[in-house]
């Protein structure tokens, strides 16, 4: 484990303290052109944040400029925080993810595809919100709120001002998955 470098003698050491030390050091270390080349699940964070993707190619960018997401404050309802956290970590059970831990060879990500639908696609974050047909009927309800389009993207959409509509949104997708098992 590495040190914060936080004195744990001290009086009260703040939240913030420990929100500089650490996006220092990490951020600009692990979120650059290089990893991002390497690593799927880093390109599926990144995907879903309106500014870290373009910070993570500007590797002159400020720590300062990595803000939290507008999420984290807009969101009320725990659980729908929670959800929408989850999902932006790739904390889920798409095939994508599911993939990434298999035992033995892991399978491409070409193969990882959707069990919900004939599509053939990737059963990736995208896939799962925005395309495939097994959740429509979840899509249509939310079209309005969320200002689902043809050709919407997941940064879009991750970013939408109705956040707490989105965590509904996931939510729901999500419970029709567990039920088409
Ligand atoms: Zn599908």
């Amino acid at each position: 484990m590495v040190s914060t470098g936080v004195d744990s003698s001290a009086d009260v050491p703040s939240t913030a303290i420990y929100a500089q030390r650490l996006q220092q050091p990490y951020l600009h270390q692990h979120i650059s052109p290089q990893s991002l080349q390497q690593s799927t699940l880093l390109r599926s964070y990144l995907s879903m944040h309106s500014n870290l993707h373009t910070l993570a190619q500007d590797c002159t960018a400020a720590p300062s400029q990595y803000v939290a997401q507008p999420y984290l404050s807009r969101v009320d309802d725990f659980r729908s925080r929670k959800g929408i956290a989850r999902f932006r970590c790739s904390n889920h059970v798409l095939q994508i993810e599911v993939g990434r831990h298999s035992r033995g060879e892991r399978p491409p990500v070409e193969e990882r595809l959707c069990t919900r639908c004939d599509l053939r696609a990737v059963e990736n974050e995208a896939h799962f919100l925005l395309d495939c047909p097994a959740y429509a009927a979840v899509r249509a309800r939310f079209e309005q709120d969320l200002q689902l389009r043809p050709g919407t993207s997941l940064t879009v959409l991750m970013n939408s001002p109705k956040q707490c509509a989105l965590g509904k949104f996931i939510a729901q997708c999500f419970a029709v998955r567990a039920q088409n098992c």
